[in-house]
């Protein structure tokens, strides 16, 4: 059976045999679930390409594709091939071994990205922890700093682990976790001289910027890309004072921007980055990338017991290869102009409520203004009406986050339940 049969016939579920019987009590589910997440009341339950299936029967396009994660969307052949071979060859070892499928999944990021090392980890922030261990002991032994401070930016997103959320420019996910880790500073995102004046200023004693880790364009915090004269000055400053540059690429990265990595949209290399979401297709794997120079973590100084397991190594590898088999990343840039220049023209009609279209590749947001009393949430709720799985980024900012395998015919339909949920909403 082929991938488009498949999708074809799972389209219209009852008539394919497939079945859904989930039966699902959200009182019961939250009695034994921590409430940490505001869910939508919707329980999905299946999924094949770009849509999903509530346990009602309802079938949805989905645009989130969880959170910026199902590279190959739901129920790739690709994916269901290396789980199903690797699962009963050999799932999991630990790192006491040797693992082939990690070095090939290395192997493969090495060859197609600037870096020389991988570590393997399990999700965007234990790679981002990785990254600030590593940046932290390349300071005090490196450049023999011995408080090191690491830069990043206001309204960015690195994570929620102690360092991560502290790493984080955003207080609200701060709130009530201090003490927070020491050693950050702030500085506003695409502004060159808040980076001049703070590597001068904090230059005191033995405080010293030590590493500056910031996202090649901000996801969570509103879908905005980074200045392409900014991040050649940053690579600039930072080879100047010899500090280490570190892109989080954890949303950005694996294709999603229309290159593989969101540092070629900039002309700069890093000297450390990240990735997580999309690198596993959405199995769980994060991953930790730097230059042969910053690969001076000696043994036990860093670890994972699940970390680079061959069961999410050989899965991974599978998206990977995939992704450059099939050519998707052309299909990213294709469809993302396509989806960018049908959000423009719907954008031209509400002039009043929407401010702005920006995006790279299949990241793409669309901004509300700030004078409209709309929300991102409330336009995400009509979405769904409308059959569209959205996802916001910040109070005012929609997030449109298909799988890279969406067509064009996937994105008339989005773009047609944009424009019937927007006409509802502002009514
Ligand atoms: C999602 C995200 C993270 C955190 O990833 P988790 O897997 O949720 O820990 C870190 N950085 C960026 C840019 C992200 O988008």
């Amino acid at each position: 059976m082929t991938f488009q049969s498949l999708v074809k016939q799972a389209i219209i579920p009852q008539e394919s045999g497939f079945m859904l019987t989930t039966s699902f009590d959200q009182e019961s589910f939250n009695q034994v679930v921590m409430s940490t997440y505001g869910r939508f009341p919707l329980a999905l339950e299946r999924g094949v390409g770009c849509r999903v299936w509530d346990n009602q029967g309802n079938s949805y396009l989905d645009f989130v594709a969880g959170i910026a994660t199902c590279t190959l969307g739901h129920a790739h052949p690709a994916m269901i091939e290396a789980v199903t071979r690797q699962i009963q060859k050999l799932h999991h070892v630990s790192n006491l071994y040797y693992i082939p499928e990690q070095g090939e999944l290395a192997k493969w990021i090495v060859d197609h990205s600037c870096a020389d090392r991988v570590f393997f980890c399990n999700s965007g922030a234990e790679a981002n922890e990785a990254a600030i261990k590593l940046a932290r002991k390349y300071a005090h032994t490196v450049l023999d700093i011995a408080n090191p401070i690491i830069l990043t930016a206001n309204a960015s997103f690195h994570g929620r682990t102690l360092a991560t959320v502290t790493a984080t420019g955003q207080p609200k996910y701060q709130k009530n976790f201090d003490p927070l880790v020491p050693g950050f500073h702030y500085v506003d995102y695409n502004d060159i001289r808040a980076v001049e004046a703070a590597v001068t200023e904090l230059d005191e004693g033995n405080y010293r910027v030590g590493a500056i880790l910031i996202e090649p364009l901000q996801g969570e915090g509103g879908i905005r890309p980074g200045n392409v004269a900014y991040f050649q000055r940053l690579r600039q400053i930072c080879d100047e004072i010899g500090i280490l540059l570190i892109f989080d690429e954890v949303q950005v990265g694996m294709g999603r921007s229309g290159k593989l990595w969101g540092y070629e949209h900039l002309g700069v290399e890093p000297d450390i980055f990240t990735s997580a979401k999309g690198l596993g297709g959405g199995i769980p794997i994060g991953a930790m990338m730097s230059k042969k120079s910053c690969d001076i973590f000696q043994p036990g100084e860093h670890a994972s017991t699940f970390g680079g397991n061959p069961f999410v190594c050989a899965v991974a590898l599978s998206v990977c290869q995939t992704l450059e088999k099939e050519n998707i990343l052309q299909n990213v840039q294709e469809q993302g102009t396509h989806l960018r220049e049908g959000l423009k023209v719907i954008a031209l009609k509400y002039p009043q409520h929407i401010s702005e279209v920006r995006g790279w590749g299949l990241i793409n947001g669309m901004e509300i203004k700030a004078e409209s009393s709309l929300t991102a949430a409330d336009f995400v709720k009509a979405a769904m009406d409308e059959g569209l799985l959205l996802v916001a980024a910040g109070p005012k900012v929609v997030r449109f986050v298909p799988p890279l395998i969406v067509t064009e015919e996937e994105i008339n339909q989005a773009l047609h339940a944009v424009e019937k949920a927007l006409a509802k909403v502002t009514a």
